[in-house]
């Protein structure tokens, strides 16, 4: 049997139960064994544990967000569709031109806001 590792940042989906719905978690934390303890609701910031069974799939977007535009700017929320890591949403603003997105396999910080001068 194939033993899947995980690794802190990377994307687990499950039920959160304050946004009442399945949506992609970051993991915090792992088990010396590479499993994951904790994970981290990218909307709300609730924190819980993390079981597999109560692993769902992420799912697919109903439409295809647009392409990721390095100059234009985000907010939390968005979804889009980058070149090489498919399609993400964004979690959060790091700075005025860094965001994180959470992609199918895990969480990315990519900038934007290029376009001002
Ligand atoms: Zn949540």
């Amino acid at each position: 049997m194939e033993k899947q590792v995980f690794a802190v940042g990377e994307r687990a989906d499950k039920l959160c139960t304050k946004c009442d719905e399945e949506r992609g978690h970051i993991v915090t934390a792992v088990t010396k064994r590479g499993q994951i303890s904790y994970v981290s609701c990218p909307k709300c910031g609730t924190v819980s544990r993390f079981k597999l069974s109560s692993r769902t799939l992420p799912r697919l977007a109903v439409k295809t967000p647009s392409s990721y535009d390095r100059t234009l700017t985000y907010r939390a929320g968005q979804s889009m569709t980058h070149q090489m890591f498919g399609i993400g949403e964004v979690t959060g603003l790091i700075d005025p031109q860094k965001i994180d997105v959470l992609f199918q396999d895990r969480l990315r910080r990519l900038i934007h806001a290029q376009g001002q001068m």
